[in-house]
């Protein structure tokens, strides 16, 4: 059994994904990474574009297969691996990640049984929300280690004028050569170490939430993931930068964030209230973070936050009262069904609330890096450090820090911002 399988099953079992590995490792010099609840098969090593790319020349010839990528991406490919013949969706210029877009790919997918993505955050979002559409399964050639979404089941799509998550399905596999990933433009690399290094202010938040409401603690994934970390900042520092070390334990990390948000039905293992700051800075400063990638915006709001959450280091949670939602949230101008969907998701958590007697005990803050760690290793791999380091004013992300716990149905060290006692 090889390759075939993936078209006799959507929903690919183990047996099914060992499969797939199998048939690929017969090829030499390949370095296979499978953790054992991943959704998606994945390969990481040097020198396999090649191979990967015959072998899937060789296994799909007798299927019909949509190739997707964008300018950029393919050009990178290209200088890694050799012209795979098929169908070929290449778009002029770079793509939106917008639900209209993806809707338009739904339709050009025709009558193919696969599609291959070529790319990275767009094109996987664009592929993955497409073939799900269309009931078929797609396979993600990643160009860059930008983002943590490569794994997960939900695609990231501009619609109705902001950022929405869809549910998909994952990818059948994911192929990451590192000899292309680490030649990724140094932004896009960047911005994967600060979707990565955001670890240490979400492990914390998550605490914080198990002790405030009984929220699950990832405990697995995390001591996992922490385990890498230390590995990341290590080649981080002895590289100067991301190297092919760091491309390495990055990439993996990304796909363990990916495949741990699967296994979570929910983004929570790797999206706390860092990520509730970034999405808000979003709606209150479009002009600034216009053109910013997730991840540099998230190694921003990381840093900013790291410093709320050593602030609160020496904090009790005595006097603790979640506060009403605002009335009017100074935040405003902006989209009335946003602030409505707000105004509900807030009061959804305030009755996610366990009763104070009834909430375990809040533990020490577990495995932080501390600031001062955190900012050393996102300023060698490129990362933007503060707000004001991409044009931005100040005030907005002291707004942030005030408004973002009022946006989302979970528990962060955000709420605890009217008690810091400094
Ligand atoms: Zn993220």
């Amino acid at each position: 059994m090889h390759l075939k399988c993936i078209f006799l099953d959507f929903f690919l079992h183990e047996h099914q994904k060992r499969d797939i590995i199998h048939t690929i490792t017969r090829r030499k010099t390949m370095l296979i990474n499978q953790t054992s609840n991943s959704n998606s098969a994945r390969i990481i090593g040097q020198n396999l574009a090649r191979q990967s790319a015959d072998m899937l020349q060789k296994y799909t010839s007798h299927h019909r297969i949509l190739y997707v990528s964008d300018p950029s991406s393919y050009e990178a490919f290209t200088n890694f691996f050799p012209l795979i013949e098929g169908r070929f969706h290449l778009y002029d210029a770079s793509p939106t990640a917008s639900r209209d877009d993806a809707d338009e790919l739904a339709h050009l997918i025709d009558d193919a049984e696969l599609v291959i993505g070529i790319g990275s955050g767009t094109i996987n979002d664009l592929c993955k929300y497409a073939a799900f559409q269309r009931g078929i399964p797609y396979i993600i050639i990643a160009t860059a280690p930008s983002m943590n979404g490569y794994t997960s089941a939900n695609a990231s799509l501009l619609h109705d004028g902001h950022k929405q998550s869809f549910a998909c399905h994952a990818p059948i596999l994911c192929i990451a050569d590192l000899d292309l990933l680490a030649h990724a433009p140094a932004r896009l690399r960047a911005a994967g170490v600060g979707d990565t290094l955001c670890r240490s202010v979400i492990m914390t938040d998550i605490a914080l939430a198990h002790h405030l409401c009984g929220a699950p603690t990832y405990a697995d994934y995390f001591a996992m993931t922490h385990k890498n970390e230390l590995q990341l900042v290590h080649s981080l520092e002895t590289e100067r930068g991301v190297g092919i070390e760091s491309t390495k334990t990055l990439m993996t990390m990304l796909l363990d964030a990916g495949d741990a948000m699967h296994c979570a039905h929910s983004s929570a293992p790797a999206s706390q209230g860092e990520h509730m700051m970034a999405h808000l800075l979003e709606t209150l400063a479009p002009d600034v973070t216009e053109g910013v990638y997730h991840g540099e915006l998230i190694s921003i709001t990381t840093l900013a936050y790291a410093a709320l959450q050593e602030q609160c280091i020496q904090q009790t949670l005595e006097g603790f009262t979640p506060v009403a939602f605002p009335k009017n949230m100074v935040i405003a101008p902006c989209d009335p069904d946003l602030h409505a969907s707000w105004h509900r998701a807030y009061e959804e958590k305030r009755a996610m609330l366990l009763p104070e007697a009834q909430r375990p005990a809040l533990p020490v803050m577990p495995a932080r890096l501390p600031y001062d760690a955190l900012t050393s290793a996102l300023r060698y791999a490129g990362c933007p450090l503060t707000w004001e380091d991409i044009g931005g004013e100040a005030h907005d992300v002291q707004h942030a820090l005030n408004y973002a716990r009022f946006t989302r149905a979970r528990w962060t060290y955000l709420d605890l911002m009217p008690y810091i006692v400094v």
